[in-house]
This record gives C-alpha cells, sequence and structure tokens, in this order.
C-alpha cells in the first residue's frame, strides 16, 4: 500500500498505534485453551459486562463471532433469516451452510433499515415435517452494505417481543455496534437486553489489529467454547491481541464521533455536487454509500479515478461505492479530499 494515498476502503485498515502496540508488549499472559490467560478473561469480563450479558468469548474474527451464535441458536436443517445484504448472507462465503448444516432466507430492505414487520412477515417458526423451520433472526447493527445504518431501537424492541412468542431467537452482528451507539447515544447494555448473541468486533474502527468477542448467557458461552476449538480458533497466550482490544475499548470508542462527523462532511460535499448519488441525511456513522445507479459511470470506473487521484475507495457493486471512515485519517487528507472530490465527480459524472 502506498502511504500517501487516502484509505477510504474500510475502517479494517487502521494500524495499531505506539500506545496500543505498548500496552500489547507488556500485557500478561497465559493459555487460552486452558483458560488462564489473564487478559483475554478481563477483556471478555469487560466486554460481557458493557452489553449488560454474563459471559464473552474471544474470537479471532467477526466471522467466528458470528458463526459460533449461528451454530449454536441453529440446528441443522433449520433456518435463520436476515437482510438480503447482511454479512452473515453475504459475505462469510457460505459458512453457515458450511459449518452449521443450515439454510437462511432473507428480507430485503432499503439501506438494510430494520423494520420488525419485514421480518414477521417471513419467519416460519415450528413448519411440521415438511418445511424447514425458521429457528432464529440476525440483525446487523450498523448495517454495513445498507450504508451504516444504525437500527431503530423502536423496531428491534418490537422484534424481540412478537419473535419471542414464537419460540425465535435473536441474533445481532454487531461488529460496528460501537458507531450505533455512538451515534444513538443507546447504551450497549440496552442493546445487550434484546438479544441471545451478539457478535462485536475490536478491528473496525476500534483499531485493533485482531479480534471480536461472541457475547451472551453463561450456558451458550460454555457451549461456544469448544466449537472455536473445533473450528480452528483455540489460541494460547492470545493477551498480547487481546490487551489492543483492551485499549481500543479504553481509548478509542470514543473518537467513532469524529469517524462520523467526517463522512458526514464527505457526504455533504458529494451531495451538493450530485445529490441523487447520496442523501446526506442518511449518513449516521463512518461510511458513506455512493449509488451510481442514475449515471453512466460504474464503481469500479470511478474507484480508478479517485485512485489515480490519490483516494482509495471500494466498488462493492457494480453502481455502489463505499467511502469509510477511520481514525488513521488526518484533517491533512479531509483537506485533500476536499479538493479532489468536487473536480474530479464533476468530470466522472459528466460522461453520459
Ligand atoms: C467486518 C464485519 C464482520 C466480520 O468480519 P471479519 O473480517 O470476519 O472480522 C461481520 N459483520 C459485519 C457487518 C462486518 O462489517
Amino acid at each position: 500500500m502506498i502511504d500517501s494515498q487516502i484509505d477510504l476502503r474500510s475502517d479494517t485498515v487502521t494500524k495499531p498505534s505506539k500506545e496500543m502496540r505498548a500496552l500489547m508488549a507488556s500485557a500478561p499472559v497465559g493459555d487460552d485453551v486452558y483458560g488462564e490467560d489473564p487478559t483475554v478473561n478481563a477483556l471478555e469480563d469487560k466486554v460481557a459486562n458493557l452489553f449488560g450479558k454474563e459471559s464473552a468469548l474471544f474470537c479471532t474474527s467477526g466471522s467466528l463471532a458470528n458463526q459460533l451464535s449461528i451454530r449454536l441458536l441453529v440446528s441443522p436443517g433449520e433456518e435463520l433469516v436476515s437482510e438480503t445484504n447482511s454479512h452473515i448472507v453475504r459475505a462469510e462465503l457460505g459458512a453457515a451452510a458450511v459449518f452449521s448444516g443450515i439454510t437462511t432466507r432473507t428480507w430485503v430492505a432499503d439501506r438494510g433499515l430494520l423494520k420488525a414487520e419485514d421480518v414477521l412477515n417471513i419467519v416460519k417458526p415450528n413448519s411440521g415435517p415438511y418445511l424447514v423451520s425458521t429457528t432464529a433472526i440476525a440483525i446487523e447493527n450498523t448495517h454495513n452494505f445498507g450504508g451504516g445504518t444504525v437500527q431503530p431501537l423502536s423496531e428491534i424492541k418490537i422484534l424481540r417481543e412478537e419473535s419471542k412468542k414464537l419460540g425465535l431467537k435473536m441474533h445481532m452482528d454487531g461488529a460496528r455496534i460501537w458507531n450505533a451507539h455512538v451515534a444513538s447515544g443507546i447504551s450497549l447494555s440496552e442493546y445487550g437486553k434484546y438479544f441471545d448473541t451478539l457478535s462485536v468486533c475490536l478491528s473496525k474502527g476500534l483499531g485493533a489489529p485482531i479480534g471480536s468477542l461472541m457475547i451472551g448467557n453463561k450456558e451458550l458461552i460454555s457451549r461456544a467454547r469448544p466449537w472455536r476449538k473445533r473450528y480452528g480458533g483455540g489460541m494460547r497466550q492470545v493477551g498480547l491481541i487481546a490487551a489492543a482490544g483492551d485499549y481500543a475499548l479504553d481509548f478509542n470508542l470514543k473518537l467513532l464521533a469524529k469517524d462520523h462527523l467526517r463522512a458526514k462532511e464527505i457526504a455533504k460535499l458529494i451531495e451538493d455536487i450530485a445529490p441523487d448519488l447520496i442523501n446526506s441525511e442518511t449518513v449516521e456513522t463512518n461510511i458513506v454509500g455512493l449509488d451510481l445507479s442514475r449515471y453512466q459511470i460504474s464503481a469500479e470506473e470511478l474507484a480508478i479515478q479517485l485512485k489515480q487521484a490519490g483516494i482509495l475507495s471500494s466498488a462493492l457493486g457494480p453502481k455502489y461505492l463505499r467511502l469509510v471512515t477511520h481514525f488513521d485519517i488526518t484533517d491533512k487528507d479531509i483537506e485533500k479530499i476536499k479538493s479532489i472530490i468536487p473536480k474530479l465527480l464533476k468530470s466522472a459524472l459528466m460522461a453520459k
């Protein structure tokens, strides 16, 4: 990666700071497969407490934390329902089918925004001997491919209430729950109330190099532990990495507000040039998703032009380009973005 380029591809590109590295180097460690790493144990307790839950399990990735949750909530031959553009369905390479032997069915939501009714319309619990039975619902918060959408608590509450009556479990893919919490002011423990399991990532906007957690009650987490080992995710003196997550929670969580302001700023800049690319009011967190469907240019072509001008972005669909802010972006980068994007967009969008 050329360092002079401004990297807006994802918030996963953040690098551990000197302070974070120092804490990692000095972390007390033990064998975590024996449950003896004090730094991991402390992080698991801390994160469980933040969400008002009994227990948490340190995982190598968000995908593993999601997949362990699915493994425990949905039995082979049963069904998980999720939004059509959710990470679990689109970006985990069919892991739920491969490892848990389950099927998925999806609802469609504009910007991934949750409406309880959309979910309740498709769930089919206890479907008898011929049809697949739904046993769990997964909600992504914030919704990544939806453009960093914060899910409304009112809809989460309704969905929990109604789905509980049907005997359904709920999982939150909270890879970016930190962003939802900072943007909405809703506490993490409030979010925790409505879900049987949650997954959270320390390696996105929080800036740790590795690490995610699965969160739930004691019974679920103790059952997840052998599955983590079975999947090859049992780690040894991994307090070295857990320490980075601990640092991220203490020092980087509050920095997310700045990412959100900057994403809004970039969205407004783009909206001023081309209002049909983005509605800046929908940009609540650190993701700016551009809809190019009204223009000739493809997302890939625009990404190439941006790259030539020194800005890296992600073409996630033929007509969908994503820009993500994070704490390795400097004020100078923002100034550069402001000088580059308007001119570049004007000429790129003109070609019909
Ligand atoms: C990044 C992400 C994950 C987990 O990704 P890993 O690369 O496996 O850590 C899960 N869900 C969402 C919404 C994500 O953005």
